[in-house]
C-alpha cells in the first residue's frame, strides 16, 4: 500500500495560508474548527501539585493566548511572543525592564504615546533619551557608546510622517556597540516586512491596529528573535504587573489576524491609489507615503517592505493648520477618529492630537486606509480637498 506523504516533505505553507488556518488550531474538545474562549482564571492543579495543561493562572498565561500569540511569532519568524493589553502596555513593559540610567535612542518622528511616555522616565531620571532622525544609521555612531547599556528604538514607518528607516543599517551600528534593537511593526504588520529577519531583537505590535483589524480590540504584542534573560525579563513583568488581555479580546485578535493579509493587501492599494491620485492636488503642499517613487524612504521601503508600503497617508494642506484641521468634516467615507488600521477609513488632523511640542507640523492630516472601495475614497477625498483649494 502506498504510504501516506511525509508532512515534512510537504511544501511549506505561505504566510496567508497559516494566518487562515490560525495554524490549525481548532477546539480539540468537542471538534469545533475553530478554538475556544477560555474564560477560566485559575487551573486546576493534579495531584502532583502541577499543572497538567500548563497553566495557572491567568494573569501569567492565559490558554487564550496560545493561539494568538503560536500565529504571531510564526508571521514575524520570531522564537515566542506576549500578548499584552494595549501596544502601549507592550512598549513601556520593555522600558520597565531596562535598568535604571539606560540609555534609551528613539527617532525624532514615531508615535506620540510612546515618545511622551519616554520623555515622562527622562524627566524623573529613569532613563537617559536620545534622539535621532531614523534616517542615515551612520549618525547613531555619534550617540552611542560601548558598554552603556542602550536600547535603539525603530518605528518603520512611522506615525503620522511615514520616515523610513533602514533596519538592516540600524541593526547594524547598533550591535557594534552592544546595544538591543527594538522595532515598532505596528504600520507595517508581519504581512509587509519582518523586522526580526533583519537582526532587530524584538518586535513590538499595536495589535489594535492591522493586525486585529476591526477597531474592536485593544491590545499589544511582543516578539523575540531568541528568548534570553531580557526577554524573561519581560514575561516576568508581564505575568506581576497584569498588563494582558482578556480572554474574549484575545479570541477576536486571533479572529482578525486570521484575515491580515488579504486585509493588508486591499489597505495597500487603496493607500497607493489615493496618493497617487492626491499628489499634484492644488490643495495639497506634499502627500506622504513610502510608496510614492518621490517619497525619501521609497527606495529602503521597497527594499525591505514586500507587497505594499502600509495603510497610513499623510496629507500636508498647502493653505495651512485651519484648512487641515476643517478637512475630515469634509468626508463622507471617513470616521474622523484618532485610530488606524481598521476595515474602515479614518481620518485625523494631528495636531489636535499631539499638542504644541510634537514635531508633526499642523498642516498635517492623517488618513488610515481601510477596505473599501478606492474610487469612493478618492472622489471624497478629491471632492473635499476642491472644496478646501
Ligand atoms: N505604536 C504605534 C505606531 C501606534 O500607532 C500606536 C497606537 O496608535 C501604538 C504604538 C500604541 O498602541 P495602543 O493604542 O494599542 O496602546
Amino acid at each position: 500500500m502506498a504510504q501516506p506523504p511525509d508532512p515534512d516533505d510537504a511544501r511549506p505553507l505561505a504566510p496567508a495560508t497559516r494566518a487562515a488556518r490560525a495554524l490549525g488550531a481548532s477546539d480539540e474538545a468537542v471538534g469545533g474548527v475553530v478554538p475556544a474562549i477560555h474564560p477560566s482564571t485559575p487551573y486546576r492543579r493534579d495531584r502532583s501539585g502541577t499543572y497538567p495543561g500548563g497553566h495557572s493562572y491567568a494573569r501569567d498565561q492565559s490558554p487564550s493566548f496560545d493561539a494568538p500569540e503560536a500565529l504571531l511569532a510564526d508571521l514575524e519568524g520570531g522564537a515566542e511572543a506576549l500578548l499584552f493589553a494595549s501596544g502601549m502596555a507592550a512598549a513601556t513593559t520593555v522600558f520597565e525592564t531596562l535598568p535604571n540610567g539606560a540609555h534609551v535612542v528613539i527617532p525624532e518622528q514615531m508615535y506620540w504615546t510612546v515618545r511622551g511616555w519616554l520623555a515622562h522616565l527622562e524627566s524623573k531620571g529613569r532613563l537617559r533619551v536620545s534622539r535621532w532622525p531614523g534616517t542615515h544609521p551612520a549618525r547613531l555612531e555619534t550617540l552611542l557608546q560601548p558598554d552603556e547599556p542602550t536600547l535603539v528604538w525603530i518605528e518603520t514607518p512611522s506615525n503620522p510622517m511615514t520616515v523610513v528607516t533602514d533596519i538592516a543599517a540600524t541593526v547594524e551600528v547598533a550591535r557594534r556597540f552592544g546595544a538591543r534593537t527594538v522595532a515598532d511593526g505596528t504600520l507595517a504588520t508581519p504581512a509587509l516586512c519582518q523586522p526580526l529577519s533583519l537582526g532587530v531583537d524584538w518586535v513590538m505590535h499595536s495589535a489594535t491596529k492591522q493586525l486585529n483589524g476591526h477597531a474592536d480590540v485593544l491590545a499589544g504584542a511582543l516578539v523575540c528573535a531568541t528568548p534570553d534573560a531580557a526577554w524573561e525579563a519581560v514575561r516576568y513583568e508581564r505575568g506581576y504587573r497584569g498588563a494582558v488581555l482578556g480572554p474574549f479580546e484575545a479570541w477576536l485578535l486571533l479572529r482578525g489576524m486570521r484575515t491580515l493579509y488579504l486585509r493588508v493587501r486591499a489597505s495597500c492599494e487603496g493607500a497607493q491609489r489615493v496618493a497617487e491620485a492626491l499628489q499634484d492636488h492644488p490643495a495639497l503642499a506634499e502627500v506622504l507615503y513610502p510608496g510614492l517613487p518621490e517619497h525619501p524612504g521609497h527606495a529602503i521601503a521597497a527594499r525591505q517592505m514586500q507587497g505594499g508600503f502600509g495603510p497610513l497617508v499623510s496629507l500636508r494642506l498647502r493653505e495651512g493648520a485651519a484648512a487641515a484641521r476643517a478637512l475630515p468634516s469634509r468626508l463622507r467615507c471617513f470616521a474622523d477618529a484618532s485610530s488606524l488600521g481598521g476595515v474602515e477609513s479614518q481620518v485625523e488632523y494631528r495636531a489636535a492630537v499631539e499638542g504644541a511640542d510634537s514635531p508633526v507640523p499642523d498642516d498635517l492630516v492623517r488618513l488610515s486606509i481601510g477596505i473599501e472601495d478606492p474610487d469612493d475614497l478618492v472622489d471624497d477625498l478629491r471632492t473635499a480637498l476642491d472644496g478646501a483649494a
